[in-house]
């Protein structure tokens, strides 16, 4: 069986690391900006030109930036863009997505940090010592009681 001594420095350890971990997260999470909160995707549909090749099977393709918002999701087509927009929006989209992937990290991490916070805590915490009114006093149980004799 591990020692208590043990066990508390394998904690310690963890509690560091994960405070480590946290504060890479936390650090991104502050060096954040401009985010775009969508999905860019790309959408294949058929122009309703009967005599065209997507009427066969080779559907358009065309990049489009899926918005949500409100609980509706609103699809923009890239395509209008200059391709120095459409580069910005697909790197602001990213951003975006590593935000909520470091915020959701940071999340983790942080009830890891509660469990181990708790985990110490049963280590550390103990009763109050038993009260002992001069040196050479033996509690019996009886409490004072078996000092009146003197
Ligand atoms: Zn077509």
């Amino acid at each position: 069986m591990k020692s208590a001594t043990h066990a508390i420095s394998t904690i310690k350890q963890r509690i560091r690391q994960l405070s480590g971990e946290l504060s890479y997260h936390v650090d991104r999470i502050i060096k954040a900006k401009d985010l775009i909160k969508g999905t860019v995707c790309i959408q294949k549909k058929k122009c309703g030109n009967s005599h065209c090749r997507c009427v066969r099977g080779a559907l358009h393709q065309s990049k489009v930036i899926s918005l949500s918002h409100q609980g509706k999701t609103r699809l923009i087509p890239l395509t209008k863009y200059p391709l120095i927009d459409i580069m910005r929006i697909e790197r602001q989209v990213k951003n975006y997505q590593l935000f909520r992937r470091n915020r959701a990290q940071a999340v983790q991490v942080f009830k890891a940090l509660i469990e181990a916070f708790n985990a110490i805590e049963q280590y550390l915490v103990h009763e109050v010592p038993s009260y002992r009114r001069e040196a050479g006093y033996e509690q019996d149980g009886r409490g004072s009681r078996s000092k009146k004799s003197h």
